[in-house]
């Protein structure tokens, strides 16, 4: 009975497509094209198709999505690169490799995304200090939840700031029907194996409408081929992605639409079942998250007795994020916006994430909420 479950379960999906990913990886194995196979081809045209961008570039991580249209546009030393706070390092890190400055600016407390005002507040603060050039915006979609694009592409447009979608967790995600695409310059996404698309290793893509910016990237991908792959024009990166990821990545996206349906579902009963005792993130009206987390606030002196009593009961809960990146060692001494970050400071006080994936059945549901239900009371008698 108390079983450990898994905070994350890629077998069940996997028995499922079991066939039809082993045929594909078999044929791949068979033909040998095992880097920039037609499978790759093939899949560039299915994720333009799904997401509503005119081109998909896939590469080897949503890490090098990030990098690629930072490098396109000449991202330098002295150019200041607005990230949130309050998500995965990898956001941030690409703006340092290129000698960039990455400002950190604070999330919503119910959304957990870009607060676009304090965003404004710092833009205005990086032109009057006058040291450093706005040039780009990179919005996280986080735990899946699309960020507010509208606002967030109107104070871009008064700015001429480019904007990236980091959707590495909400690839899927709308607003009123409407993907990142609709507002985003480019969508950067990653298929890490946690990652509600995903393949069986590393690799990532992204997509723009910018023919230009599509060719260009295209070239840095691979070593900043010119002419053919022997004459080099930029310097580029080893940036591909690997045939059989493709393949995989193929059979996955043809169920993905349905395992969103079936996430929404289950983020929808946990909420019936645990909103009079915890507050879940808030979604925009009319979002639809792909749910790569679903994560709850709690009183930050409670946490601690609710994951042990979880863990009790064989369920994992995870902590995301422990220590937003403006407090990390290798990022502190970057810029914050005005105020210092305090919602992002207290969420990571206060979120902790329970188990969540498209195959969590009815039973298993179930359990983790009358596990929570217990646990929250538990954790409410010791404080
Ligand atoms: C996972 C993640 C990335 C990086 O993706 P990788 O494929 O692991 O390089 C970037 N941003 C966010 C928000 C992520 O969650």
């Amino acid at each position: 009975m108390n079983d450990p479950i898994p905070f994350i379960d890629l077998s069940a999906q996997r028995a499922r497509i079991r066939d039809k990913i082993d045929a594909r990886l078999a044929k791949v194995i068979d033909e040998g094209a095992y880097v920039q196979g037609p499978e790759i081809f093939e899949l560039e045209r299915q994720l333009s198709a799904f997401g509503g961008m005119d081109d998909t570039i896939v590469c080897g991580s949503g890490t090098d999505a990030l990098a690629l249209p930072l490098m396109a546009w000449g991202i330098k030393p002295g150019d200041a690169v607005f990230v949130p706070s309050f998500t995965f390092a990898a956001t941030a890190e690409v703006v340092a490799w290129l000698g960039a400055t990455p400002i950190f600016v604070d999330v919503l407390g119910d959304t957990f995304n870009l607060d676009p005002e304090n965003l404004q507040q710092a833009i205005d603060e990086v032109i009057r200090a006058g040291r450093l050039t706005p040039r780009v915006v990179i919005a996280v979609d986080l735990f899946g939840q699309a960020a507010d694009y509208p606002a967030i592409r109107a104070i871009c447009d008064a700015h001429g700031l480019k904007l990236i979608s980091d959707a590495a967790q909400g690839f899927g995600a709308t607003l009123s029907g409407k993907m990142a695409s609709a507002w985003a310059d480019v969508v950067s996404t990653s298929f890490y194996p946690a990652k509600p698309l995903a393949c069986y290793g590393d690799g990532g893509a992204l997509q723009t409408s910018d023919v230009e910016l599509a060719a260009i990237i295209r070239s840095l991908r691979i070593h900043g081929y010119g002419t053919d792959k022997y004459d080099n024009v930029r310097i580029g990166m080893n940036g591909r992605m690997d045939t059989i990821q493709a393949a995989i990545l193929l059979e996955k996206l043809a169920i993905f639409p349905e395992e969103i349906e079936a996430r929404m579902a289950i983020a929808a009963r946990y909420e019936a079942a645990l909103a009079d005792l915890v507050t879940p993130q808030r979604l925009l009206d009319g979002a639809v998250s792909t749910w790569a987390q679903y994560t709850v606030k709690l009183p930050a002196a409670r946490r601690d007795a609710f994951m042990a009593a979880m863990k009790s009961r064989g369920v994992p809960t995870v902590i995301y994020y422990g220590k937003p990146l403006h407090r990390q060692t290798a990022y502190k001494h970057f810029p914050t916006a005005g105020n210092g970050l305090p919602v992002s400071d207290r969420l990571s006080g206060e979120v902790v994430s329970l188990p969540m994936h498209a195959y969590l059945d009815a039973a298993t549901q179930d359990r983790v909420i009358a596990a929570a239900r217990e646990s929250l009371a538990e954790a409410a008698e010791a404080a």
